[in-house]
């Protein structure tokens, strides 16, 4: 996945701040936050999609990741939103994986 910003970002070959890393996922402030706190939280290992994920440990070590950084930045208290945008109509833009951790602000519902 030589092409993929987001693989690069998880190899080092685009020097990031990680704001959480284990050996399965790294997070990172988003480039174009639409929240006061807007962190992307990702697998290393790609995935085009969630529908392209063959292996149910990707969502626990992904969804556990996102708890323990939101938990780190202290977003328990006023609380947050994971957003996950899946394909076309879901509104992904970035082919890999990619989890969103919004928080902050008030958020509205329906999202558009
Ligand atoms: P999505 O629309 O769900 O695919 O979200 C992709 C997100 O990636 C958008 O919120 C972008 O602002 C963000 N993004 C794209 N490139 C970068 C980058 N190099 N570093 C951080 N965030 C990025």
């Amino acid at each position: 996945m030589d092409e993929c910003i987001f693989c690069k970002i998880a190899n080092g070959g685009i020097p990031t701040d990680f704001i959480y890393s284990d050996e399965n996922v790294v997070a990172f402030r988003d480039l174009n936050p639409q929240a006061p706190v807007h962190v992307l939280v990702i697998p290393k290992k790609h995935y085009s999609s969630g529908i392209a994920v063959d292996d149910p440990a990707v969502w626990g070590n992904l969804m556990s990741s996102a708890v323990k950084v939101a938990n780190s930045l202290g977003l328990e208290k006023d609380g947050y939103r994971m957003v996950i945008n899946t394909g076309e109509q879901g509104g992904q833009t970035v082919p890999h994986l990619h989890l969103h951790l919004l928080a902050g602000r008030n958020l509205g519902w329906p999202p558009g």
